[in-house]
């Protein structure tokens, strides 16, 4: 199944082209704002640009900070808070979003929310996950093409089938996953809780789905038996153990930091594993010179612009879905109201529930 057959899912239908959503006939188009790099625009954008200067070449700017400054008027205008994950550009984590963090953490803010409309910049099974909990408010996406290898590796009725051959065994889904397959789920988890969600279940033997390596590295950590299924993140499955080996004999003083959605090979190099959050609170509560961060590259990049005194070593690897999502298409997003995203109410309901379990076990 593809990343966009998966989006395709649980997304809107189609409109017959010209035809205005219903909720472009509540809420209206706005008119496009001027995208002139001018001085007012270079003064009010200056606090953002001296956060990011570290990342952002000064000749990139005069494009970015029109787009910026637009965006925040229109925030305003429409009453709608960004919610970015720590995988989007610095010009997007940095100048435009409201609440920034890992899957988890966007979860757990996005119910938090006062305001209409959530423009999510990230991928899609983020932005259903947010009309979950959120199922009174508008949810755009700036570009629905925005999927996932690991999402895409697994449907309900894989899960379906999957129950069926191990019966009575719970079923554990990280959030990467899409509404239809958390829907068949008992508890959701992250890279962040997985050994707590899976232990909190207090049996021997649970269905893991659906990445492959984070299971194999939860499975390290805890005496519960995990059935696995073969999914995989495409950016991280890429890092190589004889990769890191490489940069290490070229430089014996860094420290590697690895995400758990990587192969076994490139953890067993790691000096430190975690999540995203908890790569962030490692770098920066630690004492650390050079770090070698294995994940997707444009984290490396935001956390390099708030710790500049740490040298890190990015070997680039971008998630495609991600980089989707541009700073033009998050001022389409608002000025056009699209794209929204809708979860079928049966659906929804029971994907939910496996979402707030998780949310309830961690706190
Ligand atoms: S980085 Fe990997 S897990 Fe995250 S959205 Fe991209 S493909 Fe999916």
């Amino acid at each position: 199944m593809s990343a966009l057959s998966s989006v395709a899912s649980t997304a809107t239908k189609p409109l017959p082209q010209g035809a205005p959503s219903p909720l472009v006939k509540r809420l209206g188009i706005l008119p496009m704002p001027n995208l002139e790099w001018t001085p007012e625009i270079e003064r009010e954008t200056a606090h953002i640009y001296a956060r990011v200067q570290h990342v952002i070449p000064s000749v990139e700017w005069p494009f970015h900070a029109p787009y910026i400054a637009a965006i925040n008027r229109l925030k305003k205008e429409r009453n709608a808070v960004i919610l970015a994950h720590n995988y989007q550009t610095p010009e997007i984590f940095h100048g435009v979003a409201d609440i920034v963090g890992d899957s988890l953490q966007l979860a757990r803010k996005a119910t938090e929310v006062d305001a209409d409309i959530i423009v999510q910049c990230g991928v899609h099974f983020m932005a259903e996950t947010s009309k979950l909990l959120n199922p009174e408010k508008t949810i755009l996406i700036p570009d629905t093409r925005a999927g996932c290898s690991l999402a895409a590796s697994i449907t309900g009725a894989d899960v379906r089938l999957l129950k069926q051959r191990y019966p009575g065994v719970p079923v554990v889904t990280y959030v990467n996953s899409s509404a239809d397959v958390k829907a068949e789920t008992d508890v959701c988890c992250t890279s962040s809780n997985a050994v707590q969600i899976v232990e909190s279940l207090g049996v021997d033997r649970v269905i893991f789905l659906p990445d492959e390596y984070l299971g194999q590295y939860v499975a390290t950590q805890t005496k519960v038996k995990l059935i696995l299924w073969k999914g995989h993140c495409e950016v991280h499955e890429r890092f190589t153990g004889e990769e890191l080996r490489a940069y290490r004999e070229a430089d014996p003083t860094i420290e590697i930091i690895a995400h758990p959605e990587c192969p076994p090979d490139v953890l067993a190099e790691a000096d430190f594993t975690g999540s995203t959050a908890h790569m962030i609170d490692w770098v920066k509560t630690g004492q650390h010179k050079r770090v070698l961060m294995v994940t997707e590259c444009s984290m490396a990049s935001n956390v390099a612009a708030e710790v500049p005194e740490v040298d890190f070593i990015r070997p680039c690897n971008l998630c495609p879905h991600m980089k989707r999502i541009t700073l033009p298409k998050i001022l389409d997003s608002l000025v056009y109201l699209r794209d929204e995203v809708i979860v079928d109410p049966a659906i929804a309901q029971k994907a939910r529930a496996s979402v707030e379990r998780m949310i309830a076990l961690g706190r």
